[in-house]
């Protein structure tokens, strides 16, 4: 079901929301997003290109992204950081180069499909297209959102449970991850450079202050939180 929003809240909330954003990008910085041009592949915390978009999408499921970040070091260093190389390697000669990661056989096994895939169709292609991308094993709904978005550069706000949790209470009201997805999107009107500085805030705002039992006094979405507010004389 879609919420509509008044059209004097929508535009309230967009410009608050992209303020206060965009005068904390210090504080998306330390939470490993890089505001930066909105077609650069850098907002994963400096990821350099496309191909190590999609080879750190695979590795950062259940693995922290600080080792992520190490084997993508070590991947640049021996100069196989791309699809390319990674598909004139074995899976074996795969799962050596990224033994820090956890499940690292079977990432190896996916990492060696989608290096096979992208021989086949080219890698612009694939961060193109939403149908592929969910073809390829370990990449699901909100992984293929995040792709088409940072990679493929297509404007769509990929839905998280961390969006759906903030915007929830930005709103004070239950939303699903479909909804709060609709409401972004509608917000930014699909500009390409809001959508990942909305999705890298909401995902910052959500990882180090809107737990369960929410840290609103030092969140910086207290000023327009519709949460806070009604709950501010409570110790929050
Ligand atoms: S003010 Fe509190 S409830 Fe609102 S987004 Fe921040 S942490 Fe969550």
């Amino acid at each position: 079901m879609k919420r509509a929003l008044a059209d004097e809240v929508k535009t309230s909330l967009r410009a608050e929301l992209l303020r206060i954003l965009e005068e904390n990008v210090d504080l998306l910085r330390r939470a490993g997003w890089i505001v930066t041009d909105a077609e650069s592949p850098k907002w994963w915390d400096g990821v350099e290109t496309v191909d190590e978009l999609l080879i750190s999408s695979i590795l950062v499921q259940m693995t922290k992204w600080e080792i992520v970040k190490k084997i993508l070091l070590k991947m640049r260093e021996k100069g196989v950081n791309s699809l390319e190389k990674l598909s004139q390697l074995s899976e074996e000669e795969i799962a050596e180069l990224i033994r820090q990661a956890n499940f690292y056989r079977t990432k190896a096994k996916r990492l060696k499909v989608l290096s096979e895939i992208t021989s086949k169709i080219g890698v612009e292609k694939l961060v193109k297209d939403e149908k592929l991308l969910k073809e390829v094993d370990g990449i699901g709904d909100e992984t293929a959102e995040a792709l088409l978005l940072f990679a493929g550069n297509i404007p769509v706000f990929p839905r998280s449970n961390y969006a759906k949790r903030v915007m929830s209470r930005v709103l004070n009201v239950e939303l699903t991850r479909e909804e709060a997805k609709e409401i972004v999107e509608e917000l930014v009107r699909k500009d390409l450079y809001e959508l990942k500085l909305a999705h890298a805030g909401l995902v910052t705002v959500g990882k180090l202050y809107c737990f369960s039992n929410p840290k609103c006094n030092s969140c910086v979405f207290k000023q327009f939180c519709k949460y806070y507010n009604a709950n501010r004389n409570e110790t929050l």
